[in-house]
């Protein structure tokens, strides 16, 4: 059979924001017919933007009607639960569907590497973020809150959801999907301090304006920052307009115009943690001054100037970037934690693509996924006009079904997940919040596949 008198058959690893751009980019085209079936090793799709996004931010979030919107094609399967690489393989998808594309993201952590980074109380911000975003790989983990500072390594924007989310106050955490258990442990915080520090001066912040300038209406308190870190210096009118927001919205705070609540974030800038020191657990975060040193190609880098201050803390949560993680049989980029591709079509391995932070590396806003997955979507589908991607000569989709519940009995169809969304919809209205998340893999199958408890025995 000619495969061209069939739909082109596309499989999706992920169903975060850049698998779901993929999806619709695909749907849009006028000179395709694809089925789409869409994967997660999770019961739940849309990724980053459950799993990420801070619960306080829900304008961000509401991006996941997008995603309902898109699931909603006749064309569209989705799969949750199945995890490749563990249920089936990368392998068994390419020899059943035309093309698999990646979305898988990037799930690991960067570390510090410096002397007692693994004592308790040291955390990656990737497992407190998806401690208070109910993800079900994080959602048993404890965290010490009882000390009064906390301090949170980087300067990027998941540095300051951590330090809001532990400066806000329980009142305004309660109106969003926070996870119950995070609510409740947050309650009880006796943080008073979260101090984040910047291994760079301010005008090298890899924060974004809006987020930097938020932070006192969701902490219900004024930022501490020291005046002497954001003088002015000569020539900052060259300085990207981007940056030079940043330094106003810096000087704002500096200037004390709003008062410091009880609970607040100081931001310090040209630090570097060189040890973390304690009894089995973090009491104290050394930091090392640094200098700033500005190179031939114009980067400015940090240098160690030998000063050392000692700060008291029982909790340090480092957001120093994720870190992409090799999928078997594709090749891998440790360096950048990418899979090496061109536009999106992987370096040497035939009918796959990837998009998102697997292909690019963590970065960008959730809708900077948008133009990358309609890069990855062209590109393929010049491969499509020009040959360099043949599809299979026999449709492999027919029995995916049967071939799935073979290998995981409980799938979460659209349908399932659909009863997970409204239950958890429905928990939330009558206290005002968006949703009550359900954070164990089998409440959550409870409801997907509407089992009874004793069923589940
Ligand atoms: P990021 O923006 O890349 O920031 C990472 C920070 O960690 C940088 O300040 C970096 O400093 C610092 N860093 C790296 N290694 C370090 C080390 N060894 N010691 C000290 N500091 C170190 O990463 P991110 O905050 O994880 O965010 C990932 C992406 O998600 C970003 O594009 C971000 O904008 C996006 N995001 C957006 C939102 C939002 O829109 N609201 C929320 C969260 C995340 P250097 O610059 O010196 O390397």
């Amino acid at each position: 059979m000619d495969a061209t008198a069939r739909p082109l058959s596309v499989a999706v690893v992920g169903s975060g924001p850049s698998g779901f751009y993929a999806a619709g980019a695909l749907f849009e085209r006028a000179d395709l017919d694809v089925r789409l079936d869409m994967f997660d090793r999770l019961a739940t799709p849309w990724g980053l933007v459950r799993f990420g996004v801070a619960p306080d931010h829900e304008k961000i979030k509401s991006v996941s009607s997008v995603y309902s919107k898109i699931g909603e094609h006749q064309s569209y399967r989705f799969f949750g639960n199945i995890e490749v690489g563990r249920h089936i393989t990368g392998k068994e998808l390419a020899e059943r569907y035309d093309v698999v594309i990646y979305a898988v993201g990037t799930e690991g952590d960067r570390k510090l590497g410096i002397p007692g980074e693994d004592l308790a109380g040291s955390i990656a911000a990737v497992q407190f973020v998806g401690w208070y975003n109910g993800h079900p790989d994080y959602a048993d983990l404890n965290f010490d809150l009882s000390s009064e500072r906390a301090v949170v390594v980087g300067n990027g924007n998941v540095a300051l959801d951590v330090a809001r989310i532990l400066c806000s106050p329980y009142e305004q955490l309660a109106k969003t999907d926070i996870a119950d258990h995070a609510l409740e442990a947050l309650r009880h915080s006796r943080i008073t301090e979260v101090l984040v520090v910047g291994r760079r001066g301010p005008a090298q912040a890899a924060f974004t304006t809006p987020e930097l300038k938020e932070l006192p209406k969701f902490t219900d308190s004024g930022v501490d920052v020291a005046p002497e870190q954001v003088a002015e210096e000569p020539g900052e009118d060259t300085l990207p307009r981007a940056v030079k927001r940043n330094l106003g919205v810096l000087r704002d705070y500096a200037s004390g115009e709003t008062e410091l609540g009880e609970r607040h974030i100081s931001l310090r800038f040209q630090r570097s943690p060189v040890e973390l020191r304690g009894n089995g657990k973090v009491e104290q975060i050394v930091l090392g001054h640094n200098e700033l040193r500005t190179g031939e190609d114009g980067r400015v880098s940090a240098h160690d100037t030998g000063e050392r201050e000692t700060v008291q803390t029982g909790l340090v949560l480092r957001a120093v970037g994720y870190q992409g993680v090799p999928i078997e049989g594709l090749p891998f980029d440790p360096r950048r934690g990418i899979i090496p591709n061109t536009r999106g079509r992987v370096d040497g391995a035939e009918r796959t693509y990837v998009v998102g932070w697997i292909k690019r590396g963590p970065t960008g806003v959730i809708g900077t996924n948008k133009k990358d997955s309609v890069e990855t979507v062209n590109q393929l589908v010049e491969d499509l006009e020009s040959g360099t991607l043949r599809r299979h000569e026999r449709d492999g989709t027919l029995d995916v079904e049967s071939w799935l519940a073979g290998r995981q009995p409980h799938l979460v169809t659209a349908e399932a997940w659909q009863r997970i969304d409204d239950a958890e919809r429905t928990a939330g209205e009558p206290h005002g919040r968006p949703r009550v998340k359900i954070c164990d893999l089998e409440d959550l199958l409870d409801v997907a596949l509407n089992r009874s408890t004793s069923a589940k025995a």
